[in-house]
């Protein structure tokens, strides 16, 4: 099929919610992806965080291939032979106590929301039901989770959401201290809030979050669904913090591209979900289940936690050093190899002229290019997406002036 000839079909067929890029990939491999007519692309987004491992990792094909020819499914009606060693060791990693494997982030998001308000319950009664979130913020798009995300954009048409839910602007202590109060359930938040344009939380803000759930006796819930599994350069972005959520949600790159989430709990609270009281029937599959720990296994044997912070430091003197020389940038932000680049001007149309030029990256937030490489990139590919973005800049410039003189 052509490109012309799979984009009709889905115009004509799906649901329109998706504004895509004009780009049909074929496959992938390490740091590239092909189109349909073989072009290379060098990839800055990964599935938006997805391919932490870059596409086609022969160790993944491997583990995929065995594990599909003995189970990819049996339900949790049974027992399988990985659920229970990847629960230990993301247990081992994140320092808590209980997990709940679900298919997606969002589904893991509304799965710690359930756990949250079982226990207020059990803590408070029926008042200790509301929850505090943070404006900007994305934790996806079912009820439970839009209703805690803080952009009305995505809210409004589906009104009336869950009711209780406080938002407290990024980074204001006192605005948080006054949200949470004894009714106060839970509090979710993104330590880098990832689709809301890569803006971290304040180590004061984190530590205000800690002090509060815990004088009202609050579950404090961490989304690292874009910002963990080694991303920052760490396993988790908390870890860098000093402070450890209640609940800690992860999914994205978790197992691969097969869909996986899960969230982490602390002993005291996993009681409040007691037997069906929540389920799942895909979530911890056996095949899900196996290539996760793959992911980790990868992980440690490769040094990507160490090859993620080396790169992700040099991506970020790269970009502050474009960003000294351009006046189109207003801010160069994030950690490890999860980085934005703010504009002045509408980051998209750099987008879809980066396609041109090879090159994947991604906008949010309309002046925000977002760059979630794998973490197989090297300084060499890192030098190639700057002189792109550099020549998209230059030129972007000169359009301005030429606009601004007629
Ligand atoms: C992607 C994302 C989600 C939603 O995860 P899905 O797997 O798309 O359901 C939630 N929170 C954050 C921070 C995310 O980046």
């Amino acid at each position: 099929m052509t490109f012309e000839e799979i984009a009709a079909l889905e115009r004509r067929y799906l649901i329109p919610v998706y504004n895509r890029y004009p780009l049909a990939i074929a496959r992938g491999k390490g740091v590239f992806v092909y189109d349909q007519e073989g072009r290379r692309y060098l990839d800055f987004i990964t599935g938006i965080g997805v391919n932490a491992l870059g596409h086609a990792h022969p160790r993944i094909v491997k583990v995929i291939r065995e594990q599909a020819a003995r189970a990819i499914h049996l339900s949790n009606l049974y027992y399988n032979e990985y659920q229970g060693v990847l629960a230990k060791k993301l247990c081992e990693l994140s320092g808590l106590q209980r997990v709940f494997f679900s298919n997606s982030g969002t589904e893991a998001i509304e799965g710690a929301l359930k756990l949250a308000r079982a226990a207020g319950h059990q803590r408070g009664g029926e008042a200790k039901s509301k929850v505090v979130a943070v404006e900007g913020s994305f934790h996806g798009r079912t009820f439970g989770a839009l209703s805690v995300t803080g952009q009305q954009k995505y809210r409004d048409l589906f009104q009336p959401l869950l009711t209780g839910v406080t938002f407290v602007a990024l980074n204001d202590v006192a605005a948080l201290r006054q949200a949470v109060d004894d009714s106060t359930c839970a509090l979710v938040m993104e330590p880098i809030l990832g689709e809301g344009g890569i803006r971290e939380c304040s180590p004061e803000f984190l530590q205000e979050a800690r002090a509060a759930t815990e004088r009202h006796r609050a579950v404090l819930i961490f989304d690292e669904i874009q910002c963990g599994l080694g991303r920052t350069g760490k396993m988790f972005a908390f870890q860098e913090s000093g402070v450890t959520p209640d609940i800690l949600v992860v999914a994205k790159p978790l197992a691969g591209g097969i869909p996986l989430g899960a969230f982490i709990a602390r002993e005291d609270l996993s009681a409040a979900l007691p037997s069906g009281q929540h389920g799942t029937t895909f979530g911890g599959g056996p095949l899900a289940c196996r290539v996760a720990l793959e992911y980790f296994a990868i992980i440690e044997e490769e040094g990507l936690l160490q090859n993620a912070a080396r790169v992700g430091a040099y991506f970020n003197e790269q970009l502050k050093s474009l960003a000294e020389k351009s006046s189109l940038v207003r801010q160069v932000r994030g950690r490890g190899l999860m980085l934005a680049m703010e504009l002045t001007i509408p980051a998209r149309p750099l987008v879809e002229q980066a396609l041109g030029e090879g090159v994947l990256f991604n906008s949010t937030h309309d002046t925000v290019l977002r760059f979630l490489p794998s973490f197989l990139i090297q300084e060499k590919h890192v030098d190639r997406g700057i002189r792109v973005l550099r020549k998209l800049l230059r030129e972007a410039k000169k359009a301005a002036k030429s606009a601004a003189a007629n």
